[in-house]
């Protein structure tokens, strides 16, 4: 029986309480400036990776703390809960499980342990590219067996921290669409070591956030063919058996910034005093507030069924997507409650709503959108017709 009660344990209480006490020593004015000027939180992630908290899914065998999807779930929600952006690190828990699950004895002692330290970091994950979008079967970039490599050309979209990781998962397809039986055969996973790597051009995007974000240029790029993960042409199917996780991981950056957005409506409404009293105390300041927290206490419900039902090895696509898309709808609406109750100091940089707002706004989008989860839902939960 997997245990659905939702009571956290007094360890996985004191892990939220330690992870928040981490986050604050960041202040606003550290992610403000990072901001503006658009760049990378090394020290705010070397100090999550000292304290042992980016090792969380690696197994103790290879150095880390070998705890569940949980507990990765509650780092991540308690870093945006203080104000702070996890995007900036949590690929690294989401990608691991392909590694993890997929990757050879060999690849795991080569790598973890030094992922656990903090010497090697794997946080850039290269799917998207520009032709293909959301039809990720579609993807044109190649990977040709060339005896003891792989040369690889084509070009990724929007893939992020390839600038600060020295590792990337890429997917790439080994076989041509028209040869394979079906659209998700012939792609493969590789691990690559990045950094100086020849043929590859990085060219860094300027996004609405700050999320060190790049468009790639492979030209005969050669990798080394021990860094295929699993079988070439299953590819396809270790990012998908990836994907619960990552849902769940997102839901959890949603639910921090959600409730970073209400802790700060309720404040500001509270103090801030306009025809007399405080703003607060006028229904249509104070509802909005109060739906938006229901809106996060019920996607946080759905998270911890889906961690729960993850860490049992038990089904639970349809509670990781759910808890997805409720979790990014929840941040967004309380996103607009937070931005409304502070009328014009909303707008301005230092009430720091406005970059939560943007760096909110994201998890509707990607790493999944949410029209996908729907369909997710309408065929695979309701046997509705596939649309797509
Ligand atoms: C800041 C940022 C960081 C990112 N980081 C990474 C990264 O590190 N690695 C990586 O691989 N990718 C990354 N992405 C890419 C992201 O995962 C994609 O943008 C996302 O999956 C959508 O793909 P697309 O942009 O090509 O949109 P498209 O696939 O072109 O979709 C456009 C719109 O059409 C809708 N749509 C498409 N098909 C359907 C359908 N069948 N039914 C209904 N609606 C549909 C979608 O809802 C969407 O709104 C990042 C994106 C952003 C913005």
């Amino acid at each position: 029986m997997v245990d659905m009660t939702f009571a956290l344990t007094d360890e996985q209480r004191a892990l939220k309480a330690a992870v928040y006490d981490l986050s604050k020593q960041f202040p606003p004015e550290y992610w403000r400036e990072l901001d503006a000027k658009r760049e990378y939180p090394e020290a705010f992630v070397n100090a999550l990776t000292k304290a042992g908290y980016l090792a969380a899914l690696i197994p103790h065998e290879y150095g880390g703390a070998g705890l569940g999807i949980l507990e990765a779930s509650l780092i991540l929600e308690e870093i945006n809960r203080s104000g702070g952006n996890g995007a900036a690190c949590h690929a690294q828990m989401y990608i691991m499980g392909t590694l993890l699950r997929h990757g050879s004895e060999e690849q795991k002692r080569r790598h973890l342990p030094k992922i656990a330290t903090g010497e090697l970091r794997l946080q850039a994950f290269g799917v998207t590219e520009p032709n293909s979008g959301s039809d990720t079967t579609k993807l044109q970039t190649t990977a040709v067996r060339r005896g003891d490599r792989y040369v690889v050309n084509g070009q990724k979209i929007f893939i992020s921290r390839v600038l600060q990781s020295d590792l990337m998962l890429l997917l790439a397809r080994t076989t041509p669409l028209e040869l394979v039986k079906k659209k998700t055969d012939g792609l493969s996973v590789f691990l690559v070591d990045i950094r100086g790597l020849k043929g590859l051009e990085v060219r860094p995007l300027r996004m609405m956030m700050n999320h060190s974000t790049n468009a790639l240029f492979f030209d005969n790029v050669e990798i080394p063919a021990d860094g295929l993960v699993g079988q070439e042409g299953k590819g396809f199917t270790y990012i998908l058996d990836g994907m619960n996780a990552e849902r769940i991981l997102v839901a959890s950056d949603s639910i921090g910034d959600g409730r970073w957005f209400i802790e700060k409506a309720v404040a500001y409404s509270s103090q801030r005093v306009v025809f007399g009293k405080p703003i607060g105390a006028n229904q249509g300041v104070q509802f909005p507030i109060a739906k938006a927290h229901m809106a996060v206490e019920a996607a946080d419900l759905m998270r911890l069924k889906a961690a729960r039902l993850f860490d049992a090895g038990q089904p639970c696509g349809a509670e990781a997507n759910m808890a997805k898309y409720l979790a990014a709808e929840a941040a967004w609406e309380a996103a607009n409650a937070c931005i409304d109750c502070h009328g014009g100091y909303g707008y301005a940089e230092e009430y720091d709503v406005e970059r939560k707002f943007r760096e909110t706004r994201l998890y509707r989008t990607a790493p999944v959108n949410q029209n996908l989860v729907l369909a997710y839902i309408g065929e695979h939960v309701l046997g509705l017709p596939r649309s797509y």
